[in-house]
């Protein structure tokens, strides 16, 4: 998809801290960090959000999830734990329209969940 960043960091043609690749998916490290793990796996394939998978992608998102679990073991995170995360449009806070599971970890982790009073904003 033009102009979306994360498809052009899937084509190598935007600059990223790529931790895992193959024909399907691309892993790097987010440029904001959570926490002191903070990864995103995303397919290479353009999908919107988790609202525009389908059917046919369900093994493709099935190894989003193998994937974070393979680099959470590769590079130790999963000794203490981790979170996995798909912001899904608006009220989710997703703000890059290309799907992504978020792994984040490295230490203990702490989120509060609940409605933001106004709407609108998210991590105000
Ligand atoms: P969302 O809020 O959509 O669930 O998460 C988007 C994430 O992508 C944010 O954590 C943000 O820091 C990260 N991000 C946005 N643009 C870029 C970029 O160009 N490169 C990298 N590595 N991460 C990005
Ligand atoms: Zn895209």
């Amino acid at each position: 998809m033009k102009d979306c960043i994360f498809c052009k960091i899937a084509k190598h043609q935007a600059k990223a801290d790529i931790v895992f690749e193959n024909e399907q998916i691309i892993a790097f490290k987010d440029v904001n960090p959570l926490a002191p793990v903070h990864i995103l796996i995303i397919p290479k394939q353009h999908i919107t959000d988790l609202t525009q998978a389908k059917e046919k992608d369900t093994n493709l998102l099935g190894k989003m999830i193998m994937a974070a679990k393979n680099i959470a073991q590769e590079n130790g995170t999963d000794k203490g734990g981790y979170k996995l995360l798909f912001r899904v449009k608006k009220h989710g806070g997703q703000e890059v329209d290309h799907i992504h599971l978020h792994l984040i970890g490295g230490a203990p982790l702490y989120e509060e969940i609940r409605p933001l009073k106004g709407g609108g904003e998210r991590r105000g």
